[in-house]
């Protein structure tokens, strides 16, 4: 510990979940050390949309003032056909009085570095990969292994990613993360041929493209297809641009804009069967540790702000050490579950390479009032921080 009494928690992994779990713990006046393996915080070039959730909890970090001037919100989004038609549209307006917040666009690397500038310094230590970790118990603290080093700590938090070696040492009968069947690619275009500040994705057969704009003069642009595992090929911008370039327009501007270089594959791993439990004594497992999904309701790093901000909250009092840990799992592990499921269904819906399937699909889609879709979205989208940020407040 630092300064005697204070509590000390060490975080393995610097991306969303762990960085965003560090803040939380650090303004709940815990010591925070996070260990990530990389030798600088590089997120993968891509953007991520936050849904009303997620900025609740960034606000419920305190970062709502730097969210405003990094992350725009979407004018609306909706979903659109290969020939362009819309079968479904939602306001921006709409989102903010149903969920009483936006949603939002951001670089990826924005939000990264946002969540570190609000760590204290030292805090993070890079080319640090831990490799072992030992869960500790009620009267003995937990510690992990980094290099030759033994580090303790009061508490422990596993947000290494989808492929966790600490969900692997604590959770040994957990199979790997398993493949969803289909590969997403993704880049950002400075293009400003956009505009409306309206995201949207179009699905045909079994392929999706994403359009969202964040900000007046760039694009995040995404797409998914379903692919053998780990084969990336020669030329995956030529195959893309084959595949969607007849699809409706800014589609095939967007593909002709991007640069090589600045294209991202991976495919789509989840964790299966969904863990029932997120902590093992004094370790907690956050994020894509805990629960990788699919990205279909565009959630996963919401999820682990979320998981960060309830996790300090659980943690707050706690004298018998293993209890936080306890009461955090509970909170979380039923609506990450619920949510992980929600994603794999709409996975199957999307993915589905049935020219019927495709078909009642986007009817059902088009027939649905827009108001009515956007209640499909409650699940994730109404989550409230376990203290209400300020403006929330009477
Ligand atoms: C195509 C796609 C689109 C997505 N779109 C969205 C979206 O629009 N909105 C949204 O909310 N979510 C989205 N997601 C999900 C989101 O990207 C993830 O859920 C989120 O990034 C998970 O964050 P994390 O911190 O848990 O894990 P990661 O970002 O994977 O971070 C884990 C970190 O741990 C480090 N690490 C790993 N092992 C060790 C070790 N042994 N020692 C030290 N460090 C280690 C890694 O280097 C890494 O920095 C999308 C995902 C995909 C694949």
């Amino acid at each position: 510990m630092d300064v005697e009494g204070q509590r000390s928690a060490v975080v393995v992994g610097g991306g969303v979940g762990g960085l965003a779990a560090a803040v939380a713990l650090h303004r709940a006046g815990w010591a925070v050390a996070v260990y990530e393996r990389a030798p600088a915080l590089e997120p993968i070039g891509a953007g991520l949309i936050l849904w009303p959730n997620a900025v609740r909890a960034l606000h419920a970090l305190g970062l709502g003032d730097g969210l405003r001037s990094r992350a725009p919100a979407l004018s609306g989004s909706g979903v659109r056909r290969p020939d362009g038609r819309w079968l479904s549209r939602t306001r921006g307006d709409q989102v903010i009085s149903r969920y009483g917040g936006p949603q939002l666009a951001i670089v990826r690397a924005d939000l990264t570095q946002l969540l570190a500038s609000a760590l204290p310094p030292g805090c993070l230590r890079l080319n640090a990969t831990v490799t072992d970790v030992d869960a500790g118990g009620p009267d003995r603290r937990a510690a992990v292994h980094c290099g030759d080093r033994l580090i303790a700590a009061d508490l422990v938090v596993a947000a290494d990613g989808v492929n966790s070696r600490i969900r692997r040492a604590l959770w040994p009968a957990q199979p790997p993360a398993e493949y969803c069947g289909y590969a997403a690619w993704r880049a950002m275009v400075r293009t400003r041929a956009v505009g409306t500040g309206a995201a949207s994705e179009t699905w045909g057969r079994a392929e999706r493209f994403g359009v969202v704009p964040v900000g007046p003069d760039q694009v995040y642009v995404y797409a998914t297809a379903n692919a053998p595992a780990r084969t990336p090929r020669a030329d995956e911008l030529s195959d893309l641009r084959t595949r969607f370039g007849r699809w409706h327009d800014p589609i095939p501007a967007l593909l002709a804009a991007i640069t090589p270089g600045d294209l991202l594959r991976h495919d789509i791993l989840a964790v299966r069967p969904s863990l029932r439990r997120l902590h093992r004594g004094r370790v907690a497992l956050l994020g894509d540790a805990a629960h990788a999904m699919e990205p279909n309701l565009g959630q996963g790093a919401g999820l682990a702000i979320e998981d960060a901000v309830v996790l300090a909250h659980a943690m707050a009092g706690d004298s018998a050490a293993t209890a936080g840990p306890a009461r955090y799992d509970r909170a979380r592990v039923g609506r990450v579950t619920r949510l992980a499921r929600q994603s794999r269904l709409l996975g199957r819906l999307t993915q589905s390479p049935s020219a019927t399937v495709a078909a009642l699909r986007d009817t059902a889609v088009r027939l649905v009032p827009d108001r009515v879709a956007l209640r499909g979205f409650d699940a994730a989208a109404a989550w409230r921080p376990p203290v209400p940020p300020a403006w929330e407040r009477p």
